[in-house]
């Protein structure tokens, strides 16, 4: 049966599934329990012994970098995943690669990790730039270097998300208003000392909308020219 793992080149990869409750391999009987991993062929429950895939070793997700580097050094490669019954599709958990790709990786992402550091942070800090030039053309009468500070703010509590999406993805206008509804909220209302007396959030926050509205009208105006 070794033709279960399919090589690179070509065909779909192979998809292996968490086992929930257990599982009986239809193969050799083997036994698989509650968090094991079993693969489908042509409509057969097979374990990775059966399935010749058990030389593989498990990469959960979550660092994107050493998922690809390991991905691209490995002959073979299988997709992790567990079914989404609601939603009739499969979530990816992770893969299952050759642990020599997983170790060249490792060893590839500690070689360069300062230096992914670095274009990461110069891209937080590209996006910050357009987060504040987009702010102000928005609100062009907002006081004066306010549009940098909500700026840097928004773009250090999103930077999970702003590295790798900032690139691609044009600027959510969305994002600009809710961070400056927040910033006018905190700054120019009673909002906090509301919420330091106790009040709950919702209250707070319609209790001080007329006043949000007010300074978000006035910053949305653009500035008369002087004659
Ligand atoms: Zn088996």
């Amino acid at each position: 049966m070794g033709n279960t793992i399919r090589q690179r080149e070509g065909a779909s990869d192979t998809l292996v599934f968490f086992v929930r409750g257990e599982a009986t391999c239809s193969a050799c009987g083997t036994g698989i329990v509650n968090g094991g991993f079993i693969t489908k062929e042509r409509g057969r429950t097979l374990c990775l012994r059966c399935a010749d895939l058990n030389r593989l070793s498990y990469l959960p997700k979550g660092d994107a970098t050493l998922t690809r580097r390991a991905s691209k050094h490995s002959g073979a490669l299988a997709l992790v995943v567990t079914r989404v019954y609601s939603k009739k599709r499969y979530k990816r958990e992770g893969i299952l690669v050759e642990p020599a790709a997983i170790e060249q990786a490792r060893k590839e992402c500690r070689a360069d990790a300062a230096a992914r550091d670095k274009r990461r942070e110069e891209r937080e800090r590209e996006h910050a730039v357009r987060f504040a030039r987009a702010l102000r053309h928005r609100y062009p009468s907002c006081p004066k270097g306010v549009e940098r500070k909500i700026a840097r703010h928004a773009c250090k509590t999103s930077s999970g998300r702003v590295g790798r999406t900032s690139g691609a993805k044009r600027l959510d206008e969305k994002a600009v208003r809710l961070a400056v509804l927040a910033h006018v909220r905190h700054h120019y209302t009673k909002y906090d000392k509301l919420i330091d007396e106790g009040m709950a959030k919702r209250a707070a926050r319609s209790n001080v909308q007329d006043k949000v509205d007010d300074v978000l009208r006035r910053w949305g105006r653009k500035a008369r020219p002087i004659k």
